[in-house]
């Protein structure tokens, strides 16, 4: 059989994701630029996302789990680190894996030594209370003999001015030498624009390499990462008075010519969406309430457009945050399976 042919793509800029790491890694060019791969590349797709990434010169990757880690495998010899570390359940595949662990508990620095698992990475708490053992424990010796590439910890509040980043910078830095780790690593995307201080050896973005602006030093140099592109079902004239969709809660204000479109909030085009959304940069606005599959969209500009032509949804990620409530994160990482991911 044919595979079925989809309504729905995601198209995706190899070459801005590329561009946006150089970006990235040229604030601090004394530090190295990894690249956060958790959550399949941040919805991209994790393998492709890798491919773009460390053809760009990226040569270190952070993933949550290891079954995303085992997904990477295939492209080999890349160092990849563990960010939730090893439960007892993980050890089979954190052994068979090149693959390391970022250790973030007492419990897990035990069971790696019990192992002799060889290299590894520390995640230390500097006061998000998130993942990761605490600075008293490294002060006391508790890490002395791991055999640690990177000893890191994760900033709270780096996407806002607040007194925690300089708190948590200044407890990091207080563990410079403390540990045999060769390298040390405090900054994702929004910390990456706290300046030098913050950067240490090795900066850690992920938003920001697929098109997140999360601090405003970064706009107008991070480029759109990720375009969705849908097919029109139907073309229809809804006369003034009448309603679209769900709830009918958009009625014409005059005779309107409407596009439903191949896309919905199963396909993480949220219903935040609803009379906000639009397509062909502004040219089609969504109508009336987002669907689970569906989407409606005034297209009266267009009087040519017709059943089975493509258009693409606008998805600037800090505009589509701003219509929707929600995250540049959730915006990316809920971008469902029905999309045909493709390449460009
Ligand atoms: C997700 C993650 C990052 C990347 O964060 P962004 O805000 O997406 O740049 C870096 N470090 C750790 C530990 C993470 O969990």
């Amino acid at each position: 059989m044919t595979p079925a042919s989809s309504p729905l793509r995601l198209r995706l800029d190899g070459q801005a994701l590329g561009r946006n790491w150089k970006w990235l890694a040229g604030r601090n060019p004394e530090a190295a630029c990894g690249a956060a791969l958790k959550a399949n590349g941040y919805g991209l797709g994790a393998v492709e996302a890798m491919m773009a990434l460390a053809n760009a010169g990226c040569r270190d990757f952070f993933v949550a789990t290891w079954a995303e880690a085992m997904e990477l495998e295939v492209l080999g010899g890349l160092p990849v680190s563990v960010l939730h570390g090893v439960r007892e359940d993980d050890m089979p595949l954190a052994h068979a894996l090149r693959a390391r662990p970022v250790l973030n508990t007492p419990e897990q620095v035990k069971r790696w030594q019990r192992a002799r698992g060889g290299p590894c990475d520390v995640m230390v708490d500097t006061g998000m209370n998130r993942l990761g053992i605490s600075v008293e424990d490294v002060v006391a010796g508790l890490i002395d003999n791991l055999e640690i590439e990177t000893l890191m910890s994760h900033l709270a509040c780096a996407d806002e001015d607040h007194p925690m980043n300089a708190r948590q910078r200044a407890w990091f830095a207080g563990l410079a030498g403390r540990t045999k780790a060769k390298r040390m690593s405090l900054a994702n995307s929004a910390g990456i624009m706290l300046g030098s201080s913050y950067a240490f050896d090795l900066v850690r973005p992920g938003i920001s390499l697929y098109g997140g602006v999360v601090r405003p030093e970064m706009a107008g140099h991070i480029a759109q990462v990720v375009q969705p592109e849908v097919e029109v079902l139907q073309r229809r004239r809804v006369l003034a008075g009448e309603p679209v969709g769900y709830n009918a809660l958009w009625t014409a204000p005059r005779d309107t010519e409407v596009a439903i479109i191949n896309l919905g909030y199963a396909d993480g085009y949220w219903r935040g969406f609803s009379d906000k959304g639009s397509s062909s940069r502004g040219r089609f606005p969504v109508i009336g309430r987002v669907s689970m599959d569906l989407v409606a969209l005034d297209v009266s500009t267009d009087p040519a457009m017709k059943e089975g032509d493509w258009l693409a949804m606008d998805y600037d990620l800090p505009t589509a945050a701003q219509q929707t409530g929600m995250s540049q994160y959730e915006l990316l990482t809920g971008l469902g399976h029905r999309f045909k991911r493709y390449w460009v």
